[in-house]
């Protein structure tokens, strides 16, 4: 072991070995890996090895079908035997929403390109796996690369990959403490001591432990988990094939073969954390005693569906331990606050997802930035909320019990919340406020009659109609939305100019004006959809989406220049939107400030009332609005003076799903659906923002390049749907003649114009109006064509008033 590494990644199990050989792969083969025990010491060792090609998250699947590729590769390279059992996969359905919901998912899967699977019948499905019953199921999903490996084999598969290519990794090796130094970290080993430029958190079960060596409180706990390994079934003595790794969604199993018997695997609805501070140092390659009462309704289904398991015994139980996040995706990526700290850890299903965790997480530390979009997966997504113990505890027990329960997409599960409450939630609440979440804050999504109850539905909910009259209520009087929900950072200090010169793409707006801001990352990908606000006095405003809190300022943050003096006004700020045509005679009853010198996209300091307010004039709605900022605590005060003002106005409150159907029919792109870090301004029309004289910022030359090349291969476009009852959300392919040609990113119903819409990225070829295409909506293909992009308002007269 040398006295310095560039890079030391703690823990041994199959994340740690994929990150090494990634690195090494990429060109930086002076890193180590260090394990406390032997190789797959943690959770690797006792996986069911079972690899799945599918994932709720489409850029979540585009990691698994990188790792799934890449398990021959390293098998070759290292001349390690993986096991590898190509079985191929069948995901059941058993109730009519969940077939809907396949037969949905199937269709998102074309749009990213996972072509190898397709529809079956439960007979079909009979003849692929012929030990399941099919009673009581609807239909399923084939998907030929799925199956199952040896685990201990892929781990040193990996980590051999990794030795050929010149990293190197020592077993029996503790890391015991951390310390962080000028440039690089301390690593304190009972080996001794290394130093290195960048430590890797891949501690898996002791992943909490290892953040907190470094400082570091992580979202993740231990779950324990189930499964069985049957003697020998008859039936597969006599197959001349393998079954297929089969889900039964409803029955909350998996099975795969096991030399002629079978693994079942059992989602326990009644789920058990263990060891939530990290799994005890000295906890070897144990495991826990089987706990059946606590499965045992899982276990009478796995035993219906497959009834072959009523007649054999049960060879082997295995019941151990593995990791979970709030949202059971894992925590990759630089560490907010803590230069060269990299976390890989929290990873559900290292096999499958192990791969893909590897190569973005090498990609970022060698390029700056992963080649994919990896958001879904990125330790910043949360913020400090996420430390505390209870909510950990709820939501990866949630995500746990839940993992084969469907999730409908207007559904707001409980776990963490209630948390933050912006001050009127309470008076909203009594008016009949629906609150949905967003990050560690309750954002309205509607507003209901009391006891009124959403249905959670794949389509059209029942909900539909309400939030057709909030739209109504905003395009023809005036409407009130609650925006403590958006992002607010202000930036000051003698270089903040320069410094938003630099880091935004766009012109900085002249004092008193706001402005539309792409941010850009080195690779011309974007980085943010944000509103500058140059509020005149020497300090400015960037706004955004508030769940991007965290991931924006480590942005910031790690782009910082000094004289620049940046600060989270999440939690100090709140506010009001007020918009719709009346809006400006509501203002001009509650303040002295001249509002008809305030002209669209002007920003001033004013006072409301009794209120010192910062006030924008813009409203993504696409009408005549004002965004109105106040103190925490003055919200109560300011809702209350804007309805009192707004009585005879027409006001009305509305919510975000409003607010979303009014953006669309305005073409206003959002960021997690028109705008990510996957894509480009000239693919997304952000180019019209670009400031192309200006002498420098982040980005530049990759736009540049982008604007005088051949452009994008796709662009954005609207599309109306000839859709009845259910709109498209996001995902679902976009066809010409049988053809893939694009994918939605968002849709909904525009309420004003009577219309199922969709932003959609289509073929360069194919973005003229009234070009025909198709649409999947929920399962069903349906006409769709392209229409110009801001159909209500196309001219944007109204918001200019
Ligand atoms: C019953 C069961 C079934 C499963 N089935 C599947 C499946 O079918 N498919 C799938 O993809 N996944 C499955 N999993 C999940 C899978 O096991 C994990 O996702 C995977 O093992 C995570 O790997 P890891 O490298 O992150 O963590 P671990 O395997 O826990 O590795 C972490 C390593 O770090 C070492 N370490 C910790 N602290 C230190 C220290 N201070 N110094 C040095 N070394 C340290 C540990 O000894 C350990 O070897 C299953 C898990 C269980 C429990």
């Amino acid at each position: 072991m040398k006295s310095h590494y560039r890079v030391v990644v703690v823990g041994g199990g199959v994340v740690g070995a994929s990150v090494i050989y990634h690195l090494a792969k990429f060109g930086w083969s002076d890193v180590c890996m260090l394990e406390r025990s032997v190789l797959t010491a943690g959770s690797s060792w006792h996986a069911a090895g079972g690899i799945h090609a599918l994932n709720a998250d489409p850029n979540i699947s585009a990691l698994q079908a990188y790792t799934i590729d890449l398990l021959q590769e390293i098998e070759a390279e290292s001349g390690q035997d993986i096991g590898l059992h190509m079985t191929g996969g069948l995901t059941m359905a058993g109730t009519p929403d969940r077939w809907e919901w396949l037969q949905s998912a199937y269709r998102v899967y074309q749009s990213i390109g996972i072509s190898d699977c397709r529809l079956v019948t439960p007979d079909e499905a009979r003849e692929l796996n012929p030990i399941m019953s099919t009673e009581g199921l609807l239909g399923g999903m084939w998907a030929d690369r799925e199956g199952y490996l040896d685990t201990t084999g892929t781990v040193h598969a990996y980590a051999k990959a990794a030795r050929k290519r010149g990293a190197e990794y020592f077993e029996h090796t503790k890391v015991e403490a951390l310390e962080q130094t000028g440039d690089g970290w301390r690593v304190q080993t009972d080996k001794g001591t290394i130093t290195c430029e960048h430590v890797v958190n891949a501690g898996g079960l002791w992943a909490k432990q290892i953040g907190r060596m470094a400082g570091v409180e992580l979202p993740v706990s231990p779950l324990k988990h189930h499964y069985l390994i049957s003697d020998t079934i008859d039936e597969l003595e006599t197959l001349s094939f393998e079954v297929p790794m089969t889900v039964d969604l409803e029955g909350f199993t998996y099975l795969r073969q096991d030399q002629k018997g079978v693994l079942l695997g059992i989602y326990e609805i009644n789920h058990e954390h263990w060891a939530m501070d990290g799994a005890p140092w000295d906890y070897g390659m144990e495991l826990f005693q089987e706990q059946t009462d606590r499965i045992e309704n899982e276990l009478i289904l796995g035993f219906e569906r497959y009834p072959a398991l009523q007649n054999v015994g049960i060879k082997t139980w295995v019941n151990g331990a593995f990791t979970f996040s709030p949202d059971g995706n894992p925590l990759v990526g630089p560490v907010p606050g803590k230069r060269g700290y990299w976390c890989a850890c929290a990873v559900m299903a290292g096999f499958l997802q192990g791969g893909g965790v590897g190569k973005s997480l090498a990609e970022w530390m060698i390029h700056g930035e992963p080649e994919a979009d990896v958001y879904g997966m990125d330790v910043a997504r949360y913020g400090k909320f996420a430390e505390n113990r209870e909510f950990i505890k709820q939501t990866t027990g949630q995500f746990y019990s839940r993992r084969f329960v469907m999730t409908y997409p207007n559904e707001q599960l409980p776990a963490g919340r209630p948390l933050k409450m912006s001050p009127a939630h309470d008076a909203m609440t009594e008016m009949g406020c629906q609150w949905g979440n967003s990050w560690d804050l309750e954002v309205p999504l509607y507003f209901a009659t009391k006891g009124f109850k959403e249905s959670p539905s794949l389509k059209r909910s029942n909900a539909f109609s309400l939030v057709g009259e909030e739209c109504k209520a905003v395009r023809s009087d005036v409407g009130l939305l609650d925006i403590t929900g958006f992002s607010r950072f202000e930036v000051s200090g003698p270089n903040a100019e320069a410094w938003l010169n630099n880091i935004m793409a766009s012109k900085l707006p002249k004092p008193g004006r706001a402005g539309l801001a792409p941010m850009l990352s080195e690779e011309g990908k974007l980085k943010g959809d944000l509103t500058l606000f140059n509020w005149g006095d020497g300090t400015w405003w960037i706004m955004g989406s508030y769940y991007l809190r965290a991931w924006h300022m480590r942005w910031f943050s790690d782009h910082r220049t000094k004289g620049v003096f940046i600060k989270d006004l999440g939690e100090d700020w709140a506010g009001f939107s007020l918009s719709g045509p009346n809006s400006k005679e509501v203002m001009s009853k509650i303040t002295d400030f001249p509002i008809n010198e305030l002209k669209f996209m002007g920003c001033a300091s004013m006072d409301i009332g009794l209120i010192s307010a910062k006030v924008g004039r813009l409203s993504v709605t696409g009408e005549l609005g004002y965004e109105i900022h106040c103190r925490m605590g003055d919200h109560i005060a300011l809702r209350r003076l804007l309805l009192k003002a707004g009585a005879e106005c027409g006001i009305r409150e509305f919510g975000f799903n409003a607010l979303l159907s009014l953006r669309l029919e305005k073409g206003f792109g959002i960021w997690s659906a028109e705008f990510t870090q996957g894509y480009t301004p000239g693919m997304t029309g952000m180019d019209r923002w670009i400031d192309w004289e200006k002498e420098q910022f982040i980005g530049q030359a990759a736009a540049i390049k982008e604007r005088d090349g051949n452009g994008p291969s796709q662009k954005l476009v609207m599309l109306e749907i000839d859709a009845d009852d259910a709109d498209a959300s996001g995902y679902e392919p976009v066809w010409n003649n049988d053809n893939l040609v694009g994918f939605v990113t968002s849709g909904g119903y525009g309420h004003t114009i009577n219309k199922s819409l969709a932003m959609a990225l289509v073929n360069n070829d194919l973005t003229n109006e009234n070009q025909k295409l198709k649409v999947h909506v929920v399962g069903v293909e349906k006409d769709a064509k392209v229409i110009q992009m801001s159909p209500y308002d196309p001219e944007g007269l109204v918001m200019r008033v």
